[in-house]
């Protein structure tokens, strides 16, 4: 069993969490928490052990009871997946390093916090063994998850893409209400180079804007593969993938909306999308393939985290049994 401790209880740490605790090869150790707020009462109700990550006299007085301090968590781990907020990761690396124990950060992290972005469909071998990942941003998954089986069966000369990104998650109202639709001011946004520290060479330029949406992001793609491509063999190819979900306007799925309300109906975790939704009314004319792609910013790298696990302590060496693992265990796939 890999013990994995989680530090930063949030969006994406509770969701880490939980698939941790789904998994039959890794144990959650436990989750450091700053503050006993709702978040923490409820993972302590999910039988989570909390630990405090900040003062330790904040627990004094609640419900929530502690295990210890963060330092106590980080002394019976194998790994520590951090999901702190942006730059904080960064601030924590000397405490894992201290405590000589592997970690995993997040998105809002730099590249160069571990010099090894991760991404299981396209990177997955680069990380067994290692001692430091990151995994990439919630849009920089969405791009690879659909991009990296093209590349691997077509080629691709060019990737163009819009990312219509959403202006908060659900729960974050400090960020909110907005109305309006903000364009990036960096041109190109640094998607693109985010998508390069895991598929370096690739020639590709993102553009992106903020909607006031807090359900998905939606990106419009544009690809020129290296060899023409017929549309069935672009639906047969995603349609292998189980990280990827076809959706169609036939079958009334317009919007984010829909997608996430069949996430809900799909009944998993938080009622997640972990696949990028692909819509099947994609074209293609010769070798240019348009598409549009709904991604779940809230849930789409936590599988990529369970494999990142897996690799970086080297359980598993082969990319196609842990993913298939981690899909098996978080129900990934269920709509195709
Ligand atoms: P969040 O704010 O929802 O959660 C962060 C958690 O860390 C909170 O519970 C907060 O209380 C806690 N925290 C704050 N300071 C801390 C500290 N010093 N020590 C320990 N815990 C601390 O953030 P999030 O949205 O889950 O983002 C976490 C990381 O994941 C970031 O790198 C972000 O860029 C990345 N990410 C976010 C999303 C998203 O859409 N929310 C998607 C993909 C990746």
């Amino acid at each position: 069993m890999i013990k994995v401790g989680l530090n930063g209880y949030g969006v994406i740490g509770k969701r880490v969490a939980y698939a941790v605790s789904r998994q039959d090869d890794m144990q959650l150790v436990g989750i450091a928490k700053q503050t006993p707020d709702y978040k923490a009462k409820l993972a302590a109700k999910r039988g989570f052990d909390v630990y405090s990550s900040g003062d330790p006299d904040a627990f004094k007085d609640g419900e929530v009871k502690t295990s210890g301090t963060l330092e106590a968590l980080l002394g019976k781990v194998d790994i520590i997946v951090d999901a702190t907020p942006e730059g904080i990761g960064a601030q924590n690396k000397q405490l894992y390093e201290k405590a000589g124990i592997k970690a995993i950060w997040q998105g809002g992290e730099k590249h160069s916090i571990s010099d090894l972005s991760f991404n299981a469909y396209a990177n997955y071998d680069s990380a067994i063994g290692a001692r430091y990942a990151r995994v990439v941003s919630c849009n920089t998954t969405g791009l690879l998850r659909t991009l990296y089986p093209l590349q691997k069966e077509f080629g691709i000369n060019s990737v163009s893409a819009v990312l219509v990104r959403r202006g908060a998650d659900p729960s974050e109202t400090k960020k909110g209400p907005i109305d309006a639709l903000e364009v990036d001011k960096h041109i190109p946004s640094h998607h693109g180079a985010d998508v390069n520290t895991v598929m370096p060479g690739l020639k590709i330029d993102t553009v992106a804007i903020k909607a006031s949406t807090t359900l998905m992001h939606l990106h419009s793609v544009s690809v020129e593969l290296a060899k023409n491509a017929s549309k069935e063999e672009i639906l047969e190819l995603y349609g292998r993938h189980k990280r990827i979900a076809l959706v169609s306007l036939k079958d009334g799925v317009s919007s984010t909306a829909q997608v996430m309300d069949i996430a809900r109906e799909l009944g998993r975790g938080d009622g997640d999308m972990y696949e990028i939704a692909v819509w099947k009314e994609l074209t293609v004319n010769g070798n240019r393939l348009q598409y549009f792609q709904a991604v779940h910013q809230e849930s789409d790298v936590v599988p990529e985290n369970i494999d990142a696990i897996r690799a970086m302590c080297g359980a598993d060496k082969s990319s196609q049994s842990s993913i298939e693992k981690t899909d098996k265990n978080l129900d990934i796939g269920a709509y195709k």
